[in-house]
């Protein structure tokens, strides 16, 4: 699968590769392994999917990693793709990936699962409302969302450094949205769409959540 990624131009870059094979995804997700290694989004609980690797990969190449960044990930899921972050600094020499997860469910299962894979000393997991930020780990080298917003989400970007690169996916739920890609330069961003997409939407602590305690 990974080679196929590679040949369709999907893996830019060869920490992106590495990370790809290095995690396995049949950890983080409940399903045949013939579905674990299509290039497709599968459910990974509480209505929620685990994006499809070509989409991680994007990411991945995107965030621009170099070694030693501190990474900010906003919807830990199964957590594999923290994990395909983590390798993928790991495999550039090291790093940290801090990420936040709404939904205390997917956050136990996503700890357990990193526990299990590539390299859990290198992410920390958060439980609580990612879109308000992670103040006390900012500022950030790079961020990423993996949720949808329909709005800008000026608490992340405002936690990356200059040159950093924030990814988000901007859109209402069930349309086609926009990845987008944007780098903090002097006093605003610079951004710019990447590809079309479709994620689930985010969720707020006022929706809700069934397990979800504000801290
Ligand atoms: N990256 C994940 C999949 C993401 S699905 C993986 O590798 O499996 C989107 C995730 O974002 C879901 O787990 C959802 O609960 C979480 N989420 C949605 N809104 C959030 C918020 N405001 N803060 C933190 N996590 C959120």
């Amino acid at each position: 699968m990974v080679q196929r990624l590679v040949d369709s131009g999907h893996v830019r870059n060869e920490y992106t590769r590495q990370a790809l094979l290095a995690v396995p995804r049949e950890l983080f997700v409940d399903a045949p392994l013939k579905k674990v290694y299509s290039d497709t989004p599968l459910p990974i609980g509480s209505a929620q999917t685990v994006s499809a690797p070509h989409m991680v990969a994007m990411y991945t190449d995107n965030l621009n990693l170099k070694r030693g960044m501190v990474v900010l990930e906003i919807g830990t899921g199964s957590g594999y793709h923290a994990a395909v972050t983590a390798c993928a600094l790991k495999s550039l020499g090291g790093g940290v990936v801090h990420t936040v997860e709404i939904d205390r469910t997917l956050y136990e299962e996503a700890r357990r699962n990193i526990e299990r894979s590539c390299p859990p000393e290198m992410v920390f997991t958060h439980l609580g409302d990612g879109l308000s930020g992670l103040k006390e780990f900012a500022p950030f080298d790079a961020a990423y969302i993996t949720a949808a917003v329909y709005e800008k989400p000026f608490e992340i970007l405002n936690e990356v450094k200059e040159g950093g690169v924030v990814l988000y996916p901007f859109g209402l739920p069930n349309t086609v949205q926009s990845l987008i890609k944007a780098v903090r330069t002097g006093g605003g961003w610079a951004e710019g769409k990447i590809v079309d997409c479709l994620f689930v939407p985010v969720r707020r602590p006022w929706e809700g959540l069934p397990g979800f305690a504000p801290n």
